[in-house]
């Protein structure tokens, strides 16, 4: 791989109907400028209102997905999306041990907007003791945020308790994003472990119904440009503004009945 382009692996569910997963992660990755790599950990029977099932792909084939490519081709930087068990995020781990990737980028994926389990009950501690530690970046939303710490988060002084809780003793860094929060404006919290400095990044809630894969879209911009080598705080800010876009533009767009996708550039 030549030196001006940046590989980036996600390593996450499959969406069908497109608009998130690693559907939406590959999209965002190649609009973002990076050769995107994908390994499937679950195939996901849903579309833009309903999730009907989850198919796990077997852990050691998810390990064999991650070796085939990190031993072939490597990566600058890695999105983690949908785990669903422990033992995946287990293989996970372990097939990421061997190649001390820094830039890697954990969307904590719970439960869909349409409302079912995408991580069972079991594997919230697992991910929260085994991998969370190997990041260099988690992106909560609030209700990821309220199971992965266990307490309730109504204001700012809860969002920023949370982080604390959350950044394995300020070692992690945290973008805890504020869109669950029933506020006309918006303000994510972004803890640099690096720095040790808490940003406030304000937007206004744009209208529209299509915001399917929001928050795989984020994590993936945001690995993009981890993976250009832009700073974490550069990178929260571009994949901040790479969202609002896709959200903006995708607000007019008629794809499927519920909740559609955004739009990638
Ligand atoms: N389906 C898959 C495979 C996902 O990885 C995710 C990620 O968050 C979702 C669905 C969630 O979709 P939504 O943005 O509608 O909550």
């Amino acid at each position: 791989m030549s030196k001006q382009y940046k590989r980036v692996l996600t390593i996450a569910g499959s969406d069908p109907s497109g608009g998130a997963g690693i559907q939406a992660d590959i999209k965002t990755i190649s609009a973002c400028g990076c050769y995107a790599m994908s390994a499937i950990t679950a195939v996901v029977d849903e579309n833009t209102f309903e999730v009907k099932g989850v198919h796990p792909v077997p852990a050691t084939f998810v390990r064999g997905q991650i070796e085939s490519v990190l031993s072939d081709i490597g990566a600058d930087a890695v999105k983690i999306g949908m785990l669903h068990s422990s033992e995946l995020i287990m293989a996970v781990k372990e097939a990421l041990a061997p190649y001390n990737i820094r830039n890697i980028v954990l969307d904590p994926v719970m439960v869909a907007t349409a409302g079912n389990d995408l991580l069972k009950q079991e594997a919230v501690r697992t991910l929260q003791h085994e991998l969370i530690p190997l990041t260099r970046i988690i992106t909560p939303n609030i209700p990821e945020a309220e199971v992965l710490s266990g307490q309730k988060i109504g204001s700012k002084e809860d969002m920023l308790a949370v982080i604390k809780s959350l950044s394995c003793n300020n070692t992690i860094s945290v973008l805890l994003k504020a869109g669950h929060l029933s506020d006309n404006e918006l303000t994510d919290i972004f803890y640099n472990a690096e720095t040790r400095e808490i940003l406030e990044l304000k937007a206004l809630r744009i209208a529209s119904q299509n915001t399917h894969g929001t928050g795989c879209t984020l994590s993936s911009a945001l690995a993009s440009f981890l993976a250009h080598g832009f700073s974490l705080d550069e990178s929260v800010r571009k994949a901040k503004e790479y969202m609002t876009q896709a959200i903006l533009h995708g607000a007019d767009y008629g794809i499927g009945k519920g909740h559609g996708p955004v739009h990638h550039f």
